[in-house]
């Protein structure tokens, strides 16, 4: 009733207050924080082993510490790491900034009197690097310059960096990000949403302000349902990918009553709610194809790790702050080891592919299905072979699948949508579009999106979500009554919860102690201060 109203009211008003939390309340209540002091020879062994690319290019903490080291070492790292910077200016920048980064790097790295620069290419860099005129300027020769500066990188500026104060640093930092979590390490705020085995609610990092999304597994449910293993899969991959178009974990831990990842938080809905759910059916065709592309980009990102998404359907695909979308919801996901296929039986009927109905031997080829039936459905605001709120049962559905041709009668489809979404919907894997080697982010389709700058993060949503609107159904109907009995836990169980709550993922975390500004303050004034390039430890 009323109250039930006002409890709404006041959850929504919360949680949207929390998203606009002030910096520099935050900066006070961390006045105190400081990184963990470590043992030389432990912080050491603990690198041992550690690959330069995951040390100094993927790690976001790692990336930054080597890249300070090599600006303040001497002269030629300096100009290696901003020759690698202003190479990537260049690669990323749209027109008249394109030009402009062009002319940087030919006039500070590409001129004779620059040679100390240059000392570490070979003689063939060199030349090549000296034939880079205006003229001559492309993205080949220049990856064989990066190539070159990385492998430069590797060596001796690497092994020092491994010596210096900032890869203490960095240990320090790698401490600090194995601290056990708990559920006293967030605020929580209203649900959002509900799934097989328990709710999804938004939380806050309580020293951060970052804003995530918890799904929280009710431990005695999954034990019941014998839900365990397949809840451990989807925390494996989840942790494994790290893209801007899947919804990527930050934190695994449990708590008394539940398993918890914890994930972005996309407020703007999921893709399902905006087709049918706001007023006008479908979506406009200038989403559909920037969905598509980012959907696109976040399948092929999961098909080159060997991992089949096998739910690609509209409700699983979630928009965030900004209108950019994630792929969600990966508990279907298998991951394939070298060479294998599968056969099973998975996935939402009315998306379905030929080749799963038929429970024949399948790969990748059933998330290209999956996604022409989801283009259309974007499109016409219902499905290939089931019209919207059709009454029909699941074997008519993989009657038609199997048999029918898709038609087009909706008056939206234009010629190029027609087209990819009739490859997509080839019932015989080997006409399918994207299962021959071909890549799927050249057809027409797409001639609006550069990809390369949307896999960069650098192309803004065609539509953004209102910050003051929740794109979710009120919390109170997300209400559960059905109460758990007789499941108690063994040894067994423990062990499994333990296994499953792994604390912070390196990526996600570093990333937001960077963005939240918490990375610069340790690092400048307090815990041992600026960091002091000519001693080493
Ligand atoms: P299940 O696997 O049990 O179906 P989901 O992962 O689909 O659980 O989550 C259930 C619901 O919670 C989703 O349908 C969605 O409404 C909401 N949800 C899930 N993940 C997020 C997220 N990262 N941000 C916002 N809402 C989410
Ligand atoms: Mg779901
Ligand atoms: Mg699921």
């Amino acid at each position: 009733g009323d109250l039930l109203g006002l409890d709404n009211l006041v959850a929504n008003t919360t949680y949207l207050k929390a998203q606009q939390i002030d910096r520099n309340e935050l900066r006070k209540r961390r006045l105190s924080l400081t990184l963990p002091k470590l043992k030389k020879t432990s912080a050491l062994q603990a690198a041992e082993g550690e690959m330069y690319e995951s040390l100094c290019e993927q790690q976001p903490i790692g990336s930054k510490l080597f890249q300070q080291f090599l600006l303040t070492s001497n002269d030629q790292y300096a100009a290696a790491a901003e020759f690698l910077d202003e190479l990537s200016k260049w690669s990323f920048a749209e027109d008249e900034k394109r030009e402009k980064a062009k002319q940087t790097i030919l006039a500070k790295f590409c001129q004779s009197q620059s040679t100390g620069f240059l000392s570490y290419f070979t003689e063939e860099d060199a030349e090549t690097c000296k034939d880079l005129s205006d003229s001559n300027f492309d993205e080949v020769i220049l990856d064989q310059l990066r190539e070159a500066t990385r492998e430069f990188l590797k060596g001796r500026p690497f092994s020092e960096y491994l010596k210096s104060q900032f890869f203490y640093r960095f240990l320090q930092w790698k401490e600090y990000e194995r601290q056990k979590i708990t559920d006293k390490y967030f605020y929580e705020f209203r649900t959002l949403g509900k799934g097989g085995f328990g709710e999804v609610c938004a939380v806050q990092v309580k020293h951060t302000g970052q804003m995530y999304a918890c799904k929280k597994l009710d431990k005695r449910r999954l034990k019941k349902k014998g839900g365990e293993r397949m809840a451990l899969v989807e925390k494996q991959i989840l942790e494994k990918v790290n893209s801007l178009f899947i919804v990527n974990l930050a934190y695994a831990y449990n708590s008394r009553h539940h398993l918890c990842l914890v994930m972005d938080l996309m407020t703007g809905g999921d893709l399902r709610f905006h087709i049918y759910d706001l007023g006008k059916r479908g979506i406009r065709m200038e989403c559909v194809v920037y969905y598509t592309a980012q959907i696109t980009s976040g399948l092929l990102h999961l098909h080159n790790m060997g991992i089949v998404y096998r739910d690609m359907k509209p409700e699983n695909v979630l928009l965030d702050g900004k209108g950019q979308c994630r792929l969600s919801d990966l508990g279907l996901a298998v991951e394939l080891s070298k060479g294998t296929i599968i056969c099973q039986k998975a996935g939402t009927t009315g998306y379905m592919a030929p080749e799963v109905l038929k429970q024949e031997y399948y790969r990748y080829s059933v998330d290209w299905w999956s996604l022409g039936c989801s283009i259309y459905e974007m499109v016409a605001a219902r499905l290939p072979f089931r019209d919207f709120r059709e009454k029909v049962q699941n074997d008519e559905v993989t009657r038609r699948t199997l048999e029918d041709e898709c038609k087009f009668e909706h008056k939206s489809f234009d010629a190029p949508t027609k087209d990819i979404i009739s490859r997509f919907l080839k019932k015989r894997v080997a006409r399918r579009f994207g299962c021959q080697g071909d890549d799927p982010r050249s057809h027409e389709f797409f001639n609006s999106i550069n990809f390369h700058r949307l896999e960069a993060g650098l192309l803004e949503a065609p539509w953004v979500p209102k910050p003051n609107v929740v794109y979710a159904k009120d919390a109170d109907e997300f209400k559960d009554n059905s109460d758990i009995k007789d499941v108690t836990f063994d040894t067994k169980d423990e062990k499994f919860f333990r296994e499953f709550s792994t604390g912070a993922v390196s990526m996600q975390w570093q990333k937001e102690m960077i963005d939240s500004g918490v990375f610069d303050e340790l690092n400048s004034a307090k815990s041992g201060g600026q960091i002091d390039p000519d001693i080493d430890i």
